[in-house]
């Protein structure tokens, strides 16, 4: 399976970021041994999309509601990102979590609508420090994605420990094999598992490198075109 390189700008970026960013990725894409995926705001998304029109690079949105049209101020449907040009949509990213209090229940009805307006979900799962000291990781995610994977599922997982988005710390090699075997247990064959968590041009082969381990979910540096490409270039040949 070929690796999966995202990049989730969060609330990042404005009209012009969406050619500065996205084309040299786009041109780069083709050359590339691994999938890329660009998950601007959901302002940029159409423009980015047509930035990246016939390149091998791909657009998603970084939410999306369960419901597929209707009274739901301020929100976006599965369909509304496919109809922007998206064709992934990232769910139940911690900060989404946190901040918007999605349960697991939630991320998984979003997961199913997104599956049904034809969107490839990356769901993603990870424990909080206080969890990792005490030992509960494993259980955890084990919970979330029993909670948040809906039967069927045909997207992508994102293991995020909370503890290392954008702090630049990250788990050891050896605690993220463990954690993606057991993921794997749980998802089966087929389904993709990208590490996410100060993912950098400097750590990102170490990290790609880890068996399981099938691609990255990146924040930060996706902002800047030249890091992102190396942390794509340092993907393993699928
Ligand atoms: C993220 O928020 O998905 C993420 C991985 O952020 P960062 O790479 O900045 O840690």
């Amino acid at each position: 399976m070929r690796a999966l390189i995202a990049g989730n700008w969060k609330m990042n970026g404005r009209r012009a970021d969406a050619g500065r960013l996205a084309a040299p990725l786009g041109a780069a894409a083709a050359g590339l041994a691994c999938d890329l995926l660009l998950c601007p705001p959901a302002t940029l998304l159409a423009a980015v999309a047509a930035v990246l029109s016939g390149t091998a690079a791909a657009v998603g949105g970084q939410d999306c509601h369960a419901a597929p049209d209707g009274a739901h101020t301020g929100d976006l449907s599965a369909a509304m990102l496919r109809d922007a040009g998206a064709t992934w949509v990232i769910l139940g990213h911690s900060e989404r979590r946190a901040e918007h209090g999605e349960s697991d229940a939630v991320v998984r009805a979003k997961a199913v609508a997104a599956q049904a307006a034809g969107l490839a979900p990356i769901v993603c799962v990870g424990e909080t420090e206080a969890e990792r000291l005490a030992g509960q990781h494993l259980a955890v995610v084990r919970r979330q994605l029993a909670g948040s994977l809906p039967d069927g599922f045909a997207g992508v997982v994102a293991y995020e420990p909370v503890w290392a988005i954008g702090t630049g710390r990250t788990p050891s090699t050896a605690d993220v094999a463990e954690m993606h075997q057991s993921i794997r247990g749980i998802v089966g064959a087929g389904v993709r598992i990208l590490y996410g968590g100060s993912v950098k041009p400097g750590n990102a082969a170490e990290l790609l490198a880890v068996p399981e381990v099938g691609g990255a979910l990146v924040g930060g540096a996706s902002l800047q075109a030249d890091d992102f490409l190396a942390i794509a270039r340092a993907a393993p040949a699928g």
